[in-house]
């Protein structure tokens, strides 16, 4: 049943559970077959002291000189002073300790055609992606979303949203999964469409509903979670004159998609909204009864104050991403219209080739300064309400708010070490400040995503990058090669 499923010795040896499962559908251990990611450590007994402990929790404050103890994958005590007797010490004097950053929608296998978004119509993002996106090969998803995993953690993103819309094959599917398990990300898993995919055509379904079959097996001990990345049910496209023009798509694709996606109990994510070309598209889901606290909508620029209300009422979250919405031409992000209509709000990468990188501290700042220009007004969005987009309002919008998002006793240990003396961020003043306006991805010293510790002192511990260029590099001429792009 899953005889292309490669599953490493390492999560064949991760617990009973997961090793019954893999039995149970009959997936086969062997060597790692990438020689640039190492082994996951293990969930240590850590404490991290006398660090500046900015806990993104509701209503608590900062601690100015404070520890973090964690065991066992689990956050157990946050104070001052904190007895944690066996516990491997790391010193925080220097250091913001804050929870991991949260991307909520990346196409993470586009990474491997970074940069290659042209300044001409033919070699744009959308016929670029579709031209090489079409020879991907399930070896080549895995080397792109290794190399978005290995950025993410560079970066201090500990959760993402891997919106993967290039599923030629259940393969091409797994093989992405598997960077994602790899490397120890926590996440959500949206099983999509190929590049190629004809908008009247659904997708496999029943491979949706294998893959949720197959989840135990395939969720790296319950870090990753699966969801739909849907169509939505209308769309702009070319007339007779070329021109675009806003039509409905087929229900044979999308209620095919939708019910198969509500009937498996799977968030759904979906593009709307996302320039003058599309708009409406929220009504159009509420007329279908389609908008539910499941839904997450991306870009959304053009979308009216009544459209907002209909969101909030549902609970149903938006994502962001103005690195992308400016560079391909969408328009200004939306960003005080959301907070003002009381909308689930958070931030996302999108994609490297309209990006260049997945540094969610420039998102950061990207969404101040849009927000302040917009508005003219220096004061507009703060610098810890955008922190809060970047944290637990992310872990809201991927329904992970339990466990990640903000320090607190008993979450799950995603934490991230921002160091404050390096020469573009010090001296330490205000720490909101030093993580908007000045943080970039260089000045993350440690990152822990379930309390496993993946980068420390400014390096990752499980990725060799400098193998990992190598074989992505291969990966994207093989591609290039094939799909012969010049
Ligand atoms: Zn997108």
């Amino acid at each position: 049943m899953a005889s292309g499923i490669h599953i490493r010795r390492r999560a064949f040896l991760g617990g009973v559970a997961a090793l019954g499962a893999m039995q149970g559908f009959g997936i086969r251990a062997q060597a790692a077959i990438s020689p640039s990611v190492g082994n996951l450590p293990s969930r240590g007994n850590i404490v991290i002291r006398n660090a500046y402990v900015l806990t993104m929790e509701p209503g608590q404050a900062d601690l100015p000189d404070g520890d973090v103890h964690v065991d066992n994958g689990s956050i157990v005590d946050i104070g001052t002073n904190l007895a944690a007797p066996g516990a491997e010490i790391i010193d925080g004097r220097g250091f913001i300790v804050m929870p991991g950053l949260i991307d909520t929608h990346w196409h993470m296998w586009t990474t491997l055609l970074r940069n290659m978004s042209g300044d001409d119509r033919a070699h744009g993002y959308f016929p670029m992606t579709t031209a090489l996106g079409k020879v991907f090969t399930p070896r080549d998803m895995y080397y792109g979303t290794l190399l978005s995993s290995a950025e993410a953690l560079h970066s201090g993103t500990t959760t993402v949203h891997d919106w993967c819309h290039n599923v030629m094959s259940y393969e091409h599917a797994v093989e992405d999964l598997r960077a994602l398990q790899e490397t120890g990300l926590r996440g959500r898993f949206s099983y999509g469409p190929a590049r190629s995919t004809p908008l009247t055509q659904p997708i496999n379904v029943a491979d949706l509903a294998r893959m949720q079959g197959d989840w135990a097996g395939l969720s790296n001990e319950g870090l990753l979670t699966l969801g739909l990345a849907w169509r939505g049910v209308q769309a702009p496209l070319p007339n007779a004159d070329g021109k675009l023009e806003l039509r409905p798509l087929s229900p044979d694709m999308y209620r095919v998609e939708y019910e198969a996606a509500r009937k498996l109990n799977l968030p759904i994510t979906v593009h709307l909204n996302s320039n003058k070309f599309d708009s409406g598209h929220i009504l159009a889901l509420q007329k279908l009864g389609y908008v539910f606290n499941g839904l997450q909508v991306i870009h959304a620029i053009n979308t009216t104050p009544e459209e907002m209300d209909i969101l909030a009422a549902a609970g149903a979250s938006v994502s962001i991403s103005p690195a992308s919405e400016l560079r391909i031409g969408f328009g200004l992000t939306k960003i005080g219209e959301f907070l003002d209509h009381k909308v689930n709000l958070a931030l996302s990468v999108d994609t490297t080739p309209l990006t260049g990188n997945a540094d969610m501290f420039g998102i950061m700042k990207l969404a101040q300064n849009l927000e302040n220009g917009r508005a003219e007004n220096e004061f507009k969005l703060p610098a810890r309400r955008v922190l809060e987009l970047a944290t637990i309002e992310g872990a809201k919008a991927l329904g992970l708010a339990d466990r990640t998002g903000s320090l607190k006793k008993g979450k799950r240990a995603d934490i991230i070490m921002v160091g404050t003396r390096d020469v573009n961020i010090g001296p330490f003043t205000d720490p909101a400040y030093m993580l908007v306006d000045s943080a970039q991805a260089s000045n993350v010293d440690t990152v822990l995503v379930d309390g496993r510790i993946l980068k420390r002192k400014g390096k990752l511990t499980t990725i060799d990058t400098g193998k990992l260029m190598e074989e992505a590099s291969a990966a994207s001429q093989g591609v290039r090669q094939r799909a012969n792009w010049k």
